[in-house]
Formats: structure tokens, sequence, C-alpha cells
């Protein structure tokens, strides 16, 4: 009998060895005998027995009906099991990408100390693109040093260090993203960022806590070691503030904060590849957040009262009573910021416990605006430059259009965010003019220009002669 079985399997791989190499048999339907051609694909069952798609449904169809006792023994609702799902192809987003053994070992290896740029090296570069803020780049680059050798020390198994996770506070425009954007440039690694406000508690509309861990995955190209060293940042973080005076559920604030404390401080999560929320058509995959820098930013609009309030009560007790509003016209309140005032707010503590570095930004000067205008390696400014030098024009703006440019921005009250709608309003009509005459050499924008009440100097190629551009012009 056994031996009928050997000879029976040797016949089945016979077969297949055929089919695989010739493509000239047809596969054949075990219930209606349809061949491929005229079935479709066919599904392949232990035994060599091949089934075709619409055998394939009518046979779960059978299963599924609403009247069968065993489905309804079980619990389980009519129509659960559709062919049409379970044939889809897992798209590519969806997969965990797999490692040669060499790139398993080099994962499996520490992450060098020395790889990690020593704190004074971090600075220095995020200098190059990031204005003012020297307080916040020195906590970040301590802190992200730190980090690394922390996750470096805990491969060795020696000792334990405590998570830098990191808070910042400061207002709108005043650089948080773009200093978290250049930190994982620099250090090349994955970054995923997410704003608080569009997530929510499991199960209801939004998206689960999970998603900023899918988001990595994916900055990673669905590379789990990788993802696993990467930095989280999540903006808007005061948007989920406990509500104060609500009756309801508290699906995006408090219940967002609690969600998100197992994410901070490491844990093993299970998390959608490829989507924003667990459901039977996603594939799940395991990512450990011990060694995820989580950074979240915010701009906690009224934070300054409670700072203020709480200074004002702290400075009027006793003798040395000062005066009630000492504290009105400081610029920069929120660099006194501390966890009672975020607790104040609507943090929870142990939400705030998890993210123990805490530190703020300033809002940015109009001297600071200015230097964000021309300083950085990838200046607005220098850009618009490159552009019109493809076209061999010389742009430049004189002291008074920056200043001009910079006052515009800060009436706008959000920050740097505003600089690139203003130049780019303007720099509309230049960029559409100046290539309608070849002979333009250099054009330089003036105070008069930004503030409408002129024109720029156009100054024509190969001769000293300096026009204005008339008005009709532009
Ligand atoms: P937010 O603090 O609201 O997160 P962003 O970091 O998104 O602000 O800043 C918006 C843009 O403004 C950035 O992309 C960057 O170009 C510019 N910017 C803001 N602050 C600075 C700064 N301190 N130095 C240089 N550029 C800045």
């Amino acid at each position: 009998m056994s031996n009928m079985n050997d000879n029976d399997k040797d016949k089945n791989i016979n077969i297949e060895e055929k089919h695989e190499h010739k493509g000239d048999y047809e596969d054949i339907c075990y219930i209606c005998r349809r061949p491929e051609s005229k079935a479709g694909k066919m599904i392949k069952i232990p035994q060599n027995i091949s089934i075709c798609a619409d055998c394939m449904q009518k046979t779960f169809d059978t299963i599924n009906k609403g009247d069968n006792p065993y489905m309804q023994m079980m619990g389980m609702p009519p129509n659960m099991i559709n062919l049409s799902n379970l044939q889809n192809e897992i798209p590519k987003t969806q997969k965990i990408k797999r490692k040669s053994k060499e790139e398993e070992q080099v994962a499996q290896e520490p992450f060098e100390r020395k790889k990690v740029p020593s704190p004074h090296i971090i600075k220095g570069q995020l200098d190059d693109f990031v204005i003012g803020q020297d307080h916040a780049k020195k906590v970040i680059s301590v802190a992200v040093y730190n980090h690394y050798k922390r996750i470096s020390s805990l491969k060795d198994g020696s000792y334990d260090i405590e998570k830098s996770n990191m808070l910042m506070v400061g207002p709108t425009g005043s650089g948080k993203t773009y200093l978290v954007k250049t930190l994982a440039k620099l250090l090349d690694v994955p970054l995923a960022i997410t704003d608080a406000t569009s997530l929510t508690e499991a199960g209801y509309i939004g998206d689960d806590v999970e998603s900023v861990l899918s988001k990595l995955l994916q900055a990673a190209d669905n590379d789990v070691e990788k993802a696993q060293r990467g930095i989280v940042f999540i903006d808007e973080i005061d948007k989920i503030a406990k509500k104060r005076n609500t009756n309801s559920r508290d699906v995006s604030g408090e219940s967002v904060q609690q969600g998100l404390l197992k994410l901070l401080e490491g844990s093993d999560v299970e998390v959608p590849v490829g989507a924003t929320s667990k459901n039977a058509m996603v594939p799940l995959t395991t990512m450990n957040t011990s060694n995820i820098l989580f950074i979240c930013g915010g701009a906690f609009p009224d934070l300054d009262k409670i700072i203020k309030a709480r200074l004002n009560k702290q400075s009027s007790i006793g003798f040395k009573a000062d005066l009630k509003d000492k504290y009105d016209e400081e610029p920069n309140l929120l660099q006194k910021v501390t966890v009672e005032d975020l607790r104040e707010y609507g943090m929870i503590p142990e939400f705030l416990g998890r993210l123990p570095i805490l530190f703020s930004l300033e809002g940015l000067t109009k001297e600071m605006l200015i230097k964000v205008l021309k300083e950085p390696k990838n200046a607005i400014l220098k850009q618009y430059q490159r552009l019109l030098l493809l076209d061999e024009v010389d742009l430049q703006f004189d002291d008074e259009a920056l200043e001009a440019i910079a006052e515009k921005a800060l009436d706008k009250k959000t920050g740097a965010r505003a600089l690139r709608a203003i130049i780019e309003e303007f720099m509309l009509d230049v960029m559409y003019e100046i290539p309608k005459d070849e002979n333009i050499g250099r054009v330089l924008i003036t105070r008069e220009y930004i503030e409408g009440k002129g024109v720029p100097v156009i100054e024509m190629r190969g001769s000293l002669k300096t026009k204005l551009i008339t008005e009709a012009q532009i």
C-alpha cells in the first residue's frame, strides 16, 4: 500500500514537473471538470487537486449560507468567507522586507556608537540649516547622542539608561518639524511624521495609535530592524490634551495619550503593514518600540497664560512680592515651561513622564526671519537664485526688501511658514516676465516692490545701463 503511495507521489511530481517546464498541460477543475482555459486560474489544494474559482466560491457559499447550523453555532456571520478577498494579491507595500543572511547579521550587530557623531558635531550640522534655537539644538543633539549610545549599550547587556523621548514646545513656524527632519536626514535614520489630531482611540473613526509605527515602517522600506531604530515625530501634541468640561467620551484626547503610553515606553506592538488601521485583510507584524526615539511637538496656545499665572503666584508670596504684571511683557515665556504647566494644560502625568526631555523653541524675531531667508544651506532665496541662474539671470534682494518680507511674515503670526507664501506671491510675476526678454541680466528686488509701491530694478545683459521695468510690464 505504502509502495503504491510512493509511486503515486512520484507520478504526481512528474506531472508537476511537466507542467512547470513545458506548460503544455492544462489543469482541470476537480469539481466541474472544465480546463484552465475555460474556468480561469485554478486554486491548488494538497494531493495535486485543482479547483476553479467558481467552484471554490460555490463551496464557500454553501458553508456561508445563513441557515448553516454549524456557522450559526460558531457565531459566524453569513458571507464571512469571500474568495475575492482571499485571492487578492497582497500589494508590495504590505509585505515585509526579506533580508539576506549578511544583512540580517549586520542588523543584529550593535548600533555602532562610533557611527553616531558627538553632540557638538550634530549641533554644528543643524546650525547649517536651522536658524537660532540654540538651546533646542543643544538639547536635541545631546538627547539623540545619548539615545543611540543607549541602544548600543543595551546590546552589551551591561546597563540600562532611560529612553530620551522628547517634548518640544514652540510657536507655529519656529522650526520644530524642520529640526526633526534635518536631524533624521543627518543621522540617516527613517522618520515618520504624524499629526496627533488624526489619531483616535482604537475602534473609532481616525487612525489607531499604531499607525505611527506603520508610517515609520513605510519610511524604512518595510524593513522592521531599520524602523526599530528610527524617529517618530508626533506634531500638534497639544491637540490631544484632556478636554475640559466634557461629558462625552474623549476618544481623541486623553484616550490617545493613554494609547501612546505603551509605544513611548517601549513594548512589542502589532503593527498593520501598509495601512493605518488593523483589519482582517491587512497583514500584521510585530515591532519593538524600545529603540524608537519619540519626539512630540506642539504650539500649546495659551500655555503662556498658565506659565504666567504660576510665576505671578510664586512671586506674589512673601515680603519681596513683585508687581503682578511683571511677566506681561516677557517675550519668551515658553522657555520657562515646566511639567506642572503641561499637566495643568491637560497632558496626563503618565504621558509626560515618558517624555523626560522637555524644551522649548523661541518665536522667530524679525532678524531671525531675515536670516531664515538667506542663510540656511537650502534657504528660500538661494533656491530662487538658483532657478533664475538657469536662465543666466542674477537675482538680488536688497536689505530693505528682506526687512519688508520679514515684517509681512511677522504680521501673519505663523513664524517662518509665512515666508514662502509671501515670496511666492511676488516672485510669480518676476518668474513670468523675466524669461520674456533674453537681454535681462540682473533683477534687484526692492522694498517698494514688496510693498506694492514700485517695480524691481532690471539690469540688461552686457551693459551697465539700468532701467526700471515699466508698470505695464509687471
Ligand atoms: P513648526 O514649528 O510649526 O513645526 P516648521 O518646522 O514646519 O514649523 O517650519 C516651517 C518652515 O519654516 C520650515 O520648513 C523651514 O523652511 C522654515 N523654518 C522654520 N523655522 C526655521 C528656523 N529656525 N531656521 C530655518 N528655517 C526655519
